[in-house]
């Protein structure tokens, strides 16, 4: 049973199972469709509404010790926001919820300037310094390496190192932004020079996105049990990847043009304190070894687990000429995907003294579930294009094809607790 919503002045936020109730209340960045000047504003979403926060402090009352956090927001420097501590997030996230809640004193003067959603155009919710991506999903590692090496599918140091690349931000996009089919080299099978041409086996990968509040200084390693504190919260992520380009680059120094031609991300940041309550423990299965000291912890083992459910969907050009909606196809879980805390996570990559900047985003990696069908790559679940998959109206897919739509969505639901959602990341192919 899902526990009741304390309940919001605005009607959608109430209504059962959707993303955005009072319990949620994450950040983004967006501009008004009906502005001429389209400025962009800092907002949290509630239900199906955007409070924008930009500005806000000159229309109500705000207490003193948080009128450093709406400055930073009326000057659009959400990177800065994102920096404060912990405990000050929670004083102005305490003071968002007196603001929309149902017995709100606030209501009459917010009420004229919150605006629907679909009169909003999303940005990137933040600047991102840098970006890395991890390969923390065993399910996707081990399905991938047996195709690559089938006696030895993890590398001997998958169990040890949380391994990882940096990718580039530059690329990173919000969902609803279009992507092109990207052009690269690729090998031929009969030993001839390598072709380059659009890339026949672009691929989705079904990842979360950890965003760094908190900096460090560089030459400073973070301890495990410190790590949450540069936390600042998750967006849903898509690590596009063109596996043509991928198998012919990769050898020796990994992914490059394969991945870097864009990354799409959900807008919103869902907060480190609305996941607070689909915290779970964190296990490491026995038939793997315990992780080395700099990586453990028992407030690690007893609260670094985060339930969040995930779900593929795709609705092809036909689909959307005949009028069907998106067919889901895949669900996972993200606990039981990864093979790392958010918290190693973080901590493995300072640990060398490297510097993480607030608004850095790491990807979690494929989060491919333990069975066949739970699989967050296309490269798995048709077998590396060999076993297509059927929609519905009889229309097969071994790779995406132009016109295709991928939409990830997210969403925590545990007994008890109410549901939040992190909304979704939807993209298109072009030609
Ligand atoms: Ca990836």
């Amino acid at each position: 049973m899902s526990q009741q919503t304390i309940g919001s002045w605005v009607p959608s936020a109430n209504i059962e199972l959707c993303d955005f109730p009072i319990e949620n209340l994450p950040y983004g960045c967006f501009h008004a469709l009906q502005d001429p000047t389209a400025r962009k504003k800092i907002g949290v979403a509630i239900g199906s509404s955007i409070l924008p926060l930009t500005n806000l402090s000159k229309l109500i009352d705000v207490p003193a010790h948080l009128k450093n956090s709406f400055e930073l927001l009326d000057d659009l420097k959400m990177n800065e926001f994102m920096a404060i501590s912990h405990h000050e997030h929670f004083l102005f996230r305490e003071f968002l919820k007196d603001l929309l809640s149902k017995n709100s004193k606030n209501k009459t003067i917010l009420e004229p300037i919150i605006i629907h959603q679909s009169d909003a155009k999303m940005h990137l919710p933040c600047a991102i310094p840098d970006f890395t991506d991890f390969y923390a999903g065993i399910n996707h590692a081990f399905n991938v390496g047996s195709m690559l090496r089938p006696d030895q599918p993890l590398a001997p140091n998958y169990q040890w190192i949380p391994v990882g690349y940096h990718g580039r931000s530059s690329s990173i996009i919000p969902s609803g932004v279009d992507i092109k089919r990207p052009i690269g080299q690729t090998r031929a099978s009969d030993g001839k020079p390598p072709y380059f041409q659009p890339t026949r086996r672009l691929d989705y990968e079904l990842e979360l996105g950890i965003f760094i509040g908190k900096s460090n200084q560089q030459g400073t390693p973070i301890l495990v049990d410190e790590a949450e504190e540069h936390f600042f919260g998750m967006c849903i992520l898509n690590d596009w990847s063109a596996r043509d380009i991928q198998a012919w680059e990769a050898m020796p120094l990994g992914p490059f043009l394969a991945k870097n031609f864009a990354t799409s991300i959900s807008p919103w940041i869902v907060t480190r304190h609305a996941l607070e309550p689909f915290r779970k423990p964190w296990l490491r299965a026995d038939n793997y070894p315990q992780p080395l000291a700099y990586l453990n912890s028992l407030n690690n083992e007893l609260h670094g687990g985060i339930e969040i459910h995930l779900e593929i969907y795709i609705q092809t050009e036909m689909m959307k000429e005949k009028q069907l909606p998106a067919e889901r196809i895949v669900t996972s879980e993200f606990s039981k995907a990864t093979f790392w805390s958010i918290a190693q996570l973080i901590t493995h990559h300072a640990s060398n003294g490297c510097n993480l900047n607030a608004g850095d985003l790491m990807g979690t990696g494929t989060l491919s579930g333990p069975t066949a069908e739970e699989v967050g790559s296309l490269l798995e679940l048709t077998r590396g294009g060999k076993e297509p998959i059927e929609f519905g109206q009889g229309e097969k897919r071994s790779f995406l094809e132009n016109g295709d739509t991928v939409i990830f969505k997210a969403y925590c639901q545990t007994a008890g607790q109410v549901r939040i959602g992190f909304g979704e990341c939807s993209t298109t192919i072009l030609g």
